[in-house]
């Protein structure tokens, strides 16, 4: 291997500053541990855009499968929580009966501390009450969701929470990375993480690159947290070559029609909906800002060019976002390229969930006539290294004090938004390797 640039040393490096690398970096930094967080990406702050959006993701958004799946991968300060819809949904019981992690504890903590709450009536906006309101006529079960939101500090009728809540309103896991530096964490920004450093089977660092050259890292424990893509292609760097076969990615499309009103694009994205637990499919109420509405009716072919005049009077339109569950197949692979076939039964889902969606809209007084499918995109990939297959309990890899922490994790498929999961699992390793260490000190004071 090349000499490095520069040598650093800490106690715990952890690649990628998303929501469970930021956790276990603000986590561990209360403890008194030194910590390094490395991220690939940038600290952009500029936010209710589109084109800020854009320098927010990888490629700038254009981020494909081999079959030509789009995978969203946003790179930047805080990871895709940046961009998200701040959708909080308790993690499955079956995580807990099938392979006994328990998190209430660290779900109830996070809970309380954000705080994670449905938002108040006040703050549920005109087109989400329409359509709660014909979904609910339709027997449904559609109600407000909890959300990573506080509602005094989010503006009425702005809606800007995926392009960067430019409010403050929506937490994000830049809170948690500003709250470590404030503990003296370490952020090192542009700075990919390559391969694990091992001797002897255990974990001693990791070696990085940054703009100028590359950098080791040396640290007792190592932390990857860069994300559903990211994370295996570094293991696989460092000798496991089974991480990233296999993952999820949580495809989703849109149905909207035109209104005679104020459209979803002003609402709080995601305020209300149904999860349709048996089927894998959820369904909520969200506006589709101009530009990713053109790209998701380009990527519809003819079809969809035919329909692109609709984006005009995108302030005109109700939509509604419809999310499945996806089987674990396609591949990451060691260069980041990715395989993701789209299976019968996904669209099979979202075809399910389109009619319901279009019932739904013509219901609520939208046009019939201008009722409009988007193609799909997915957001939330992981499962890519899973616990009980490459990850123990406690998401340790065959390398000793090598852990994983991020959506890779995720045992099965999924079909639900993973922050809370992925925050709670993050709080529950920081709690594991304080009290190892703490025994590990314990110990060498009795002997
Ligand atoms: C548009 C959108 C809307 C969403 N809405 C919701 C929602 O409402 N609710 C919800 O729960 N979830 C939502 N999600 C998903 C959610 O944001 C992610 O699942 C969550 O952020 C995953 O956290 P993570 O810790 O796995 O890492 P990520 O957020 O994926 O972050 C990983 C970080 O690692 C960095 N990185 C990658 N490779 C390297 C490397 N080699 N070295 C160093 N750094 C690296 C990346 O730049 C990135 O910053 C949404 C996602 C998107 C894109």
């Amino acid at each position: 291997m090349t000499e490095p640039r520069r040598i650093l040393h800490a106690d715990v490096v952890i690649a990628g500053s998303g929501p469970g690398g930021a956790t276990m970096a603000r986590e561990l930094s209360r403890k008194g541990k030194t910590v390094i967080l490395c991220e690939a990406g940038k600290y952009q702050t500029r936010f209710g855009y589109s084109p800020f959006l854009l320098s927010m993701l990888d490629g700038f958004g254009l981020t494909f499968s081999k079959e030509g799946t789009w995978v969203m991968r946003p790179k930047t300060a805080g990871g895709a929580s940046v961009v998200y819809c701040g959708t909080a949904v308790r993690p499955p019981a079956w995580l807990k009966d099938r392979y006994g992690i328990d998190l209430s504890e660290e779900v109830d903590e996070l809970y309380e501390e954000i705080p994670i709450q449905p938002l108040p009536d006040s703050r549920i906006g005109p087109a989400t009450r329409q359509i709660m309101r014909a979904a609910q006529d339709m027997g449904l079960d559609w109600k407000p969701i909890d959300k990573w939101i506080r509602a005094d500090k989010c503006r009425q009728n702005c809606g800007l929470c995926a392009l960067g809540c430019p409010t403050g309103a929506k937490w994000t896991a830049r809170e948690f990375i500003e709250e470590a530096r404030r503990n003296g964490m370490e952020l090192l920004l542009r700075t990919k993480v390559d391969r694990v450093l091992t001797e002897n089977g255990k974990a001693v660092g990791v070696r990085a690159r940054d703009p100028r050259g590359w950098i080791d890292i040396h640290a007792d424990t190592v932390i990857l947290s860069a994300g559903g893509q990211g994370t295996p292609p570094i293991l696989q760097r460092s000798g496991i070559h089974d991480a990233g076969q296999g993952f999820f990615c949580d495809p989703l499309c849109f149905v909207a029609a035109p209104i005679d009103g104020q459209g979803s694009f002003f609402d709080v994205p995601m305020s209300a909906g149904v999860n349709l637990v048996d089927d894998g499919i959820m369904m909520t109420d969200q506006g589709l800002p101009p530009l990713m509405y053109t790209s998701l009716l380009g990527l519809n072919g003819p079809r969809g060019w035919v329909s692109l005049p609709k984006v005009l009077k995108y302030k005109k339109t109700l939509s509604i976002m419809i999310k499945v569950r996806d089987g674990l197949n396609g591949r990451i692979n060691k260069d980041e390229s990715f395989s993701k076939p789209l299976d019968n039964d996904t669209w099979w889902k979202l075809n399910k969930g389109a009619a319901l969606a279009e019932e739904i809209l013509t219901k609520a007084g939208a046009d019939r006539n201008g009722l409009v499918k988007t193609s799909v995109v997915a957001s939330h990939p992981g499962g890519t290294v899973r616990i009980g297959e490459l990850l123990d309990k406690n998401c340790q890899t065959q390398i000793r004090n090598c852990y994983c922490m991020d959506t890779t994790i995720i045992p099965e498929p999924w079909g639900l938004p993973p922050t809370v999961t992925v925050v709670a699992m993050a709080k529950r390793l920081a709690k594991h390797l304080t009290v190892a260490a703490e025994a590990k000190v314990a110990a060498k004071g009795a002997a």
